[in-house]
């Protein structure tokens, strides 16, 4: 299990960045970018997320 970010969806908005309680979500380019390594699958970046562009699988 790790979040997912959807590059075409993300607009970059950083709130998931701010969000994640492990800082396992960095800005690459234009986008969001999960540390698969570093996530914990709480869900917290989806619920913050304006574009739904993450999910947890
Ligand atoms: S699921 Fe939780 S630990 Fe993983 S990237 Fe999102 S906020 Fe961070
Ligand atoms: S909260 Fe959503 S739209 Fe904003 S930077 Fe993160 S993935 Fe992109």
């Amino acid at each position: 299990m790790t979040a997912i970010v959807d590059a075409e969806k993300c607009s970059a908005c950083g709130e998931c960045v701010e969000a994640c309680p492990l800082d396992a979500i960095s800005m690459q380019d234009d986008h969001a970018m999960v540390d698969e390594e570093t996530c914990g699958d709480c869900g917290a970046c989806v619920d913050v997320c304006p574009t739904e562009a993450i999910t947890v699988s």
